[in-house]
C-alpha cells in the first residue's frame, strides 16, 4: 500500500536540508521499490508569512492524514517579537499535541569517522550509540496547577506540578522496551525515585512493564547520576527512558557528545507508530540561505521513518551505510569539517549520500 508523506519543510535551512531527504526518497522510490507519495506545506514562520498562523488548518490536515510527517526546522528573527501564540514554535508543539505524539526517539550516534569532533577524549565516545526515549507529553511542562502567585506578605511565587499518571509512563515504556529489544537488548529508566513521588510511581510502572520484556535487561539511574554517566561513561548505555523535562536536558547533553548538531536526526511517535521525523537543529538563521547547511541529520530521519513507521529496516540501513560511505570518503559540510577532508555544501552532501546509497 502506497504510504503518505507530509513534507514540511519550515523556515531558515529547513528547507534547504528537506530538499536533500527528499532526494533520498525519491531514489528509493524510483529504484528500491519504495510506495510513497509526497505532499508538501507550509509550517512556522513560512505558513504565519502565508496564512498568519504557524499551523493552518490545511497543513494540521495533511499532517493528520498522511502515516508520516518529514519536518525541517521552524523559527527566525523576524517572528520574535510576534504574539506567543502565532510564533513559529508553537506549530511544534501543536502538531505534537494534535498527532499524540508521546515519545520522542533521539538517538545520540558517533560516527568513528567524526570522533575528533566530540568535545570528549575520542576513546570515550567513538563508536558511541546510543537512543534517548523520552516522554514529550506530560510531566511538568505540562501539569496542573502552574502560574505565579503573590503571597500575603507581598512576595511572588512561581510554582509547576511535576505528574505522570501511569498510562503515560507504561506506554513511553513499552516504545522504549520494543526499542532496546531492537538494539542492544538493554534498557536504562532515569528519573529521582529517592526525593520525588512522582518518580518512585515512574519506576513502579516500568517494572511491571518490564515483566513482559524478560529480553531485555532493565536497570534504574537518578538523573544526576545519569548525567554525570553520559560524559563519564557514555558507552555504558544502551536505550535510556525519561521522563520529558529529564529527557529534555539528557538528550541536549547526549547529543553534545556526538560534537555536531547537523547530524542527529529524531522521531517522535504515537501509539500506532505514526511519526514526525526531524532533524534535533533549529532553523539555523545564521547560515540560512548560503547553502553551507548539513542535511545529514534530516538524511538520517528518513531513515528513522523507514525503520518506525514505514516498516522498511533493510531500506533504512542503506541510507544510514550510505552516510557513512560517504564519510569515509571524507566529504564534509563546515560544521564537520577539519583538515583534510573535502568541504562541501549542502546540495553536494545529498547528492553524495544518494549516490553512495
Ligand atoms: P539552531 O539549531 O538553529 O542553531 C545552533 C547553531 O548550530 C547555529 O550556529 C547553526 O548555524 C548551527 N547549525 C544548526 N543546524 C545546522 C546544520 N544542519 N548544519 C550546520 N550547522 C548547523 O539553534 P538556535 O540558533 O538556537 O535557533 C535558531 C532558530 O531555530 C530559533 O528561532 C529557534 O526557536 C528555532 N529552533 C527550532 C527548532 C525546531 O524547529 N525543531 C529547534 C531548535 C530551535
Amino acid at each position: 500500500m502506497t504510504k503518505k508523506i507530509a513534507v514540511l519543510p519550515g523556515d531558515g535551512i529547513g528547507p534547504e536540508v528537506v530538499a536533500e531527504a527528499v532526494k533520498v526518497l525519491e531514489r528509493l522510490r524510483r529504484e528500491f521499490g519504495l510506495k510513497i507519495e509526497l505532499e508538501t506545506a507550509p509550517v512556522g514562520g513560512a505558513a504565519y508569512d502565508l496564512h498568519k498562523h504557524p499551523l493552518p488548518d490545511a497543513t494540521l490536515k495533511l499532517a493528520k492524514q498522511a502515516d508520516a510527517v518529514l519536518l525541517g526546522a521552524v523559527g527566525g528573527l523576524k517572528y520574535d517579537t510576534l504574539p506567543r501564540d502565532v510564533r513559529p514554535e508553537k506549530a511544534l508543539l501543536g502538531l505534537r499535541a494534535e498527532l499524540k505524539l508521546f515519545a520522542n526517539l533521539r538517538p545520540a550516534i558517533l560516527y568513528p569517522q567524526l570522533a575528533a569532533a566530540s568535545s570528549l577524549k575520542p576513546e570515550i565516545v567513538a563508536g558511541l550509540d546510543i537512543l534517548i526515549v523520552r516522554e514529550l507529553t506530560g510531566d511538568i511542562y505540562f501539569g496542573e496547577p502552574r502560574g505565579v502567585r503573590t503571597l500575603a506578605n507581598g512576595e511572588r511565587q512561581g510554582f509547576n506540578t511535576m505528574i505522570y499518571a501511569e498510562h503515560e509512563v507504561e506506554r513511553v515504556a513499552r516504545v522504549a522496551f520494543d526499542a532496546a529489544r531492537k538494539r542492544g537488548k538493554k534498557l536504562c529508566s532515569v528519573e529521582k525515585a529517592n526525593v520525588l513521588e512522582v518518580s518512585g510511581l515512574w519506576r513502579e510502572v516500568v517494572e511491571r512493564v518490564a515483566k513482559e520484556y524478560a529480553d531485555v535487561a532493565l536497570s534504574h539511574m537518578y538523573v544526576d547520576n545519569a548525567a554525570m554517566q553520559l560524559v563519564r561513561a557514555p558507552k555504558q548505555f544502551d536505550v535510556i527512558v525519561t521522563g520529558n523535562i529529564f529527557g529534555d536536558i539528557l538528550s541536549d547533553e547526549a547529543a553534545m557528545l556526538t560534537g555536531s548538531i547537523g547530524m542527529l536526526p529524531s522521531a517522535s511517535l504515537d501509539s500506532n507508530s505514526k511519526g514526525m521525523y526531524e532533524p534535533i537543529h533549529g532553523s539555523a538563521p545564521d547560515i540560512a540561505g548560503k547553502g553551507i547547511a548539513n542535511p545529514l541529520a534530516t538524511i538520517l530521519s528518513v531513515a528513522m521513518m523507514l525503520r518506525y513507521t514505514l516498516g522498511a529496516p533493510v531500506l533504512a540501513e542503506r541510507i544510514e551505510k550510505g552516510v557513512s560511505t560517504v564519510l569515509d570518503q571524507g566529504v564534509r559540510t563546515s560544521d564537520i569539517y577539519t583538515d583534510g577532508t573535502k568541504k562541501v555544501g549542502t546540495t553536494q552532501m545529498g547528492d553524495a549520500v544518494v549516490a553512495a546509497m
